[in-house]
């Protein structure tokens, strides 16, 4: 988690910012981790090992500054959606628009799956309510359950009326949205974040 003065920056939950180093050309964007309530931002960053923004985040030193730009995107939880029992689907970093409703949104009435490759990537995993967050190791044996997201919505399928978020990789948002669609889920009930 990457921890930085606010600046008084206005953003709504599941917005996007644009970080490097500063004085870098180079920006990647980040969701906020954190909530707008909170005083400082925090971004959940996966070091990538031939990234060239992330790598160069991971050396800042406490006091460094950055570059920084936005808030962006679309990516919110629908007003209506608060009230019902949305389903929140990410895979590994792509938890973070996630951890900021739940932070954001008090009492919200969620269900998380959750895929990572190791049960280590379940970063701050105390944050999400046990009873309503399902944690799918793909490569150990740290999970509830042993295997993708998309092979646990084909064990148990969704019912057509609920609201879908889907964060995290490409290859994740395609399978799912097809997952999603072919058990009666309507398009316009599927939000869906790339991350690369
Ligand atoms: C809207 C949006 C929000 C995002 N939010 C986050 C976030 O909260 N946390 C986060 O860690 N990333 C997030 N990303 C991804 C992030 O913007 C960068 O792409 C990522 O940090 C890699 O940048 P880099 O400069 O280190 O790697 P680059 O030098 O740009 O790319 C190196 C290689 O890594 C691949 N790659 C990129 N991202 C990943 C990944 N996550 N896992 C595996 N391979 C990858 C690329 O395809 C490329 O082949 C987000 C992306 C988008 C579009």
């Amino acid at each position: 988690v990457l921890r930085i003065e606010r600046c008084g920056l206005a953003f709504e939950p599941g917005q996007y910012i644009c970080l490097g180093r500063a004085g870098s050309l180079a920006l990647r964007e980040y969701t906020v981790y954190s909530s707008p309530e909170e005083d400082h931002l925090e971004a959940l960053i996966k070091e990538i090992p031939s990234g060239l923004v992330s790598r160069a985040l991971r050396r800042l030193s406490p006091g460094d500054p950055v570059e920084l730009t936005g808030p962006f995107g679309r990516f919110r939880l629908v007003e209506s959606d608060r009230a019902g029992t949305p389903l929140f689907v990410a895979t590994g970093t792509g938890v973070s628009p996630f951890h900021c409703f739940v932070r954001s949104y008090p009492g919200l009435d969620y269900r998380l799956l959750h895929g990572v490759r190791c049960a280590t990537e379940l970063y701050e995993r105390q944050v999400f309510d046990p009873g309503r967050t399902v944690a799918c190791v793909s490569r150990d044996p740290g999970g509830d359950y042993p295997g993708r997201v998309t092979a646990y919505l084909g064990d148990h399928p969704v019912s057509p009326e609920t609201a879908c978020y889907l964060c995290g990789n490409s290859d994740m948002i395609y399978e799912t949205m097809a997952l999603l669609r072919a058990q009666g889920v309507p398009r316009d009930r599927i939000f869906a974040e790339i991350y690369f």
